[in-house]
């Protein structure tokens, strides 16, 4: 290709290439066992598959309706109810999005404009700060500490001024695996009391929560709800990330907004996996055996590590735990991340990452969401290190 000689000024001119394909393809390249990116390396339900393949054969291949397949909005209305005793009406607050990142992306691209500002949690997952770049927003960072990660609201409460259009939240949380808890969610109440912010709730990790906590939706809180968008992921539920099929659930109002971006950004997406995971979705077992089956492989991936030198955190959500490296190295956790993959042949993810200005915490993030086997093998390898 000839070269393009216009000026670009880039409107994301810190974006570079993602850690996640930065560890994947080093992985890859030393063939290293790869618990760096976040996705289950176990098959997606054959039930599922067959229902899919039963609506592309009868013929369900053309454009689905540009807010979703209402089956599969009354599915979701029902769950929200059976879960969270929150009535989302069907037709006009729930909206199907190819992913969850979609749903961020148009809810964020909805309401945010030039110069509002966006309060959001650090390390964080990677899609909100760009998301909100391109809609002329501005992320307030808000640094949680290791080794915990909870949120201090009075900090919060101290950041909130005119400008502050939208509260970011995530629970069980990516990268750290912290969850919010019932006070959390009665002080975030107490902080937007009043005002007119708006919620972005990335809930993509709902099911996926450990020792008997509960999961707080927003959509448990009326006076949260009230002002919320909700994300969630099948992606996530049904192990099948590389679907990227999610939903955004709003009151009617924020939903017009939503629906008026999204309709122009993918116009509808997937419709047999709508189908299909319309008919799936009756039985509730589906999703409600997700977090034993969870709990199950945290702790085993635990008990194949207990004796190593790594330093589990108390993580309560989420695929993913985290692993203070602090006794074996002083090395920044990035150096740490790339010495691991090649020396010892686990990949993993360093947490400076998820910050705006990296901090250094000498911790890994490592994905369980994996056969019993891999884990097995990662868990003999992280042993070996000294
Ligand atoms: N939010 C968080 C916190 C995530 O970890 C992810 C997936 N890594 C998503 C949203 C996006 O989900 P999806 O793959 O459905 O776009």
């Amino acid at each position: 290709m000839p070269e393009y000689k216009g000026a670009i000024k880039s409107k994301l001119p810190k974006a570079g290439t993602t850690i996640f394909s930065i560890m994947s393809g080093l992985a890859n390249e030393v063939g290293a066992i790869n618990l760096s990116q976040g996705f289950p390396n176990f098959e997606v339900s054959p039930e599922l598959i067959k229902l899919i393949n039963k609506y592309m054969k009868e013929g369900f291949n053309q454009y689905a309706p540009m807010q979703g397949v209402l089956k599969l909005r009354e599915r979701i209305a029902e769950k929200m109810e059976v879960l969270y005793s929150a009535n989302y009406n069907p037709e006009k607050e729930i909206t199907i999005t190819a992913g969850g990142t979609q749903a961020l992306y148009t809810a964020i691209t909805a309401v945010i404009r030039e110069g509002d500002e966006v309060i959001v949690f650090e390390p964080a997952y990677d899609s909100y700060v760009p998301s909100i770049l391109l809609s002329g927003g501005i992320p307030i960072h808000v640094h949680l500490q290791a080794p915990d990660f909870r949120i201090n609201w009075n900090e919060v409460k101290k950041l909130i001024n005119q400008r502050t259009r939208m509260i970011i939240i995530n629970t069980p949380q990516n990268p750290t695996g912290s969850i919010l808890t019932a006070k959390d969610m009665q002080q975030l109440e107490k902080i937007t009391d009043g005002n007119d912010i708006i919620l972005l709730s990335d809930e993509v990790y709902e099911h996926i929560i450990y020792d008997g906590y509960e999961h707080q939706s927003v959509a448990r809180y009326p006076k949260l709800a009230e002002r919320s968008f909700i994300v969630y992921s099948f992606g996530k539920t049904y192990h099948a990330t590389g679907w990227k099929m999610g939903y955004c659930l709003a009151p009617e109002k924020l939903m017009n907004e939503f629906r008026k971006v999204h309709q122009f950004q993918v116009f509808s997406v997937n419709t047999p996996l709508q189908y299909a995971l319309a008919e799936y979705m009756k039985d509730a077992k589906h999703y409600a055996g997700l977090t034993a089956f969870y709990q199950q492989k945290r702790d085993y991936f635990l008990k194949l590590i207990a004796g190593s030198k790594f330093k589990p955190l108390s993580c309560s959500g989420s695929y993913f735990q985290l692993l203070d490296y602090s006794k074996i190295s002083n090395e920044k956790d990035t150096d740490y991340a790339i010495r691991l993959t090649r020396q010892a042949g686990v990949a993993a993810i360093p947490i400076s990452v998820f910050y705006n200005v990296p901090v250094d915490n000498k911790v890994l993030r490592f994905c369980f969401a994996k056969e019993n086997a891999t884990l097995e093998q990662a868990a003999e390898k992280l042993l070996a290190v000294k």
